[in-house]
Order: structure tokens, then sequence, then C-alpha cells
């Protein structure tokens, strides 16, 4: 299935990205995509796809956000970022403004994290 073989690509580029706000006040995953970041969980996602075709059509029960999502943590392929809440606040707001943070895409590559494994 195509969905499949995009979702463990993106699992083994570690796009799911785990963020730590504060001290470990709470926590959240985003998916950095290409285009577009996506908050999401294993079971939810904010992407269109998500809302139209798991929610509202029920076609499937995912997307090809929270696929990569549930094959990433099951692998333990997911990047683990540390945010001040300010830090937090801007990365949200680019990605309500923007479709996606570039806050986060600086701290990912300045932390040489954002690699994908050979
Ligand atoms: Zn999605």
């Amino acid at each position: 299935m195509r969905l499949l073989r995009k979702a463990e690509k993106s699992a083994k580029e570690m796009r799911v990205v785990k963020l730590v706000v504060g001290s470990e006040t709470f926590n959240l995953c985003l998916f950095v995509g290409r285009n577009r970041d996506h908050w999401v969980t294993e079971s939810s996602c904010d992407c269109e796809d998500f809302r139209y075709n798991v929610v509202y059509r029920k076609l499937r029960p995912f997307c090809y956000h929270t696929l990569t999502a549930e094959i990433s943590m099951r692998k333990d392929e997911v990047k683990v970022i540390h945010l001040t809440l300010d830090q937090f606040r801007l990365v949200r707001e680019e990605i309500s403004k923007n479709g996606k943070s570039l806050l986060l895409r600086r701290l990912l590559f300045s932390k040489g994290a954002w690699q994908s494994r050979p």
C-alpha cells in the first residue's frame, strides 16, 4: 500500500518530533512535513485528509501522519526536542500562521538532529 510505504519512509526520516515543553510540563508530537507541520498522535491529526476521510467519511482509520506516528513510536524513531514555553508559543504561532515552523527547523538543524538514518 502506497500510504504505508510513504509512512515507513517518513518514520525513517524521523519526521515525527516530540516536543517536551518547559520542565516536562507537557509534551506534544509534531509531524514535520516538507511544506506543512501537523499536530499528530497515533490516533488524531489536524490535516484535511484526517478530517475528511477518517472522521467524516470513515474511509480508513488513519491518515499518512497518524500512520507515520504509529510506526515511529513503535520503532522508537521519534526525535525529542526540549523547548521553553516561549519557544513553544512561537512554534505554535508560526504553524497557525504559516503552516510550518521555521524556529523548530532551526532548532532541529542546529542540534544536528535532522538527519535520516542510513
Ligand atoms: Zn494527517
